[in-house]
């Protein structure tokens, strides 16, 4: 966890009015679940700090007391945090379940006060790992509190889903959305506040992070090497040297990603989220089950983000596939 990334959002006040004003009569298993962006990991560790700590108020932690001063230090002996391994941050990575097991004395042992396991991402459970944590959570300690965190909560195994009490954290109208950002960007992007909240789905923080992101500026410019290159049939390779040097391969893929949704959004006749550019002719070029099958491709290229592959060799086979229209 991060103790310096500790914070309840506008929009997460009343689940926090709700949480801390029925303490200690709830769930010893919570789930906080919602969309990338909505800011459910620094509502977490608010709640925890405030669950620990010796002089709490219904504001929030002290922040000096010893329980305070434990987790700025991130040392704290009753709070412990677990996620995917260290050496293994493949976005399929799971947790696995020798973790779930090391943590019965923690959450057998008698010790004075309150005691909080966080799992994030919730959705990194196996099977084996969710079940060694069911027995957990049928037979929890006195004040021992689970805190799950998941962006989706339809991933989590149903067993896992119905023993915990649940939090949506994107509830976030484009009010709340709107507001947010034109107080935390800076002046010279306010113009690009809608554009951000589509593709953001209204999540404040994630349209914050896109904001910071190169591809945002490179799009238009890469749509319009796309349609040159299925127009013209020819130099996939340079097209994919290219963007292989104007970009990462994460980001590259990230941007790709919503462009393409896009694209199938236009076949479906729904609303794209890049709404400053026009995909009418690209959308021409390609059967719908051609763009789905350079989906599939896509979601596979990125669990290779995080191996050792040689990307760019997944950025020429991308721009041979989408040269070849037929
Ligand atoms: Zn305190």
């Amino acid at each position: 966890m991060d103790a310096a990334n500790s914070q309840v959002y506008p929009w997460q006040q009343t689940v926090w009015d709700t949480l801390t004003g029925r303490f200690p009569q709830v769930g010893h298993g919570l789930l906080f679940y919602g969309k990338k962006g909505c800011g459910k990991h620094a509502f977490a560790q608010q709640f925890l700090a405030w669950i620990l700590c010796l002089n709490k108020t219904p504001a929030g932690a002290c922040g000096e007391c010893s329980s305070c001063q434990w987790l700025k230090s991130d040392t704290h002996p009753n709070c412990v945090y677990i996620t995917t391994d260290e050496d293994n941050k493949k976005q399929n990575a799971k947790i696995k379940i020798e973790k779930i097991r090391d943590l019965l004395p923690f959450v057998q042992q008698t010790v004075d006060g309150w005691r909080v396991i966080v799992i994030e991402p919730a959705e990194a459970l196996n099977i084996a790992s969710a079940n060694a944590l069911l027995k957990t959570l049928e037979e929890p300690g006195d004040r021992v509190v689970i805190i799950l965190l998941a962006d989706h909560f339809l991933k989590l195994p149903a067993t896992i889903r119905s023993r915990l009490q649940r939090f949506a954290m994107d509830r976030i109208s484009p009010n709340q959305s709107e507001l947010y950002l034109q107080e935390h960007l800076p002046e010279n992007l306010h113009s690009k506040i809608p554009l951000l909240m589509n593709l953001s789905s209204y999540m404040p923080l994630q349209a914050i992070a896109l904001s910071e992101l190169d591809w945002l500026n490179r799009r238009a410019e890469f749509v319009k090497d796309w349609l040159r290159l299925v127009q013209q049939r020819s130099m996939p390779l340079q097209f994919a040297t290219k963007w292989n040097k104007e970009l990462n391969f994460s980001d590259l893929l990230q941007m790709f990603e919503y462009l393409l949704s896009d694209i199938i959004c236009v076949k479906l006749n729904q609303v794209v989220k890049n709404s400053d550019l026009d995909f009418t002719v690209l959308a021409e070029q390609y059967s719908l089950q051609k763009l789905f099958a350079i989906y599939e491709d896509l979601q596979q290229s990125k669990l290779k983000v995080d191996q050792n592959v040689q990307t760019n060799l997944i950025v020429d086979q991308l721009s041979i596939q989408l040269m070849n229209v037929t």
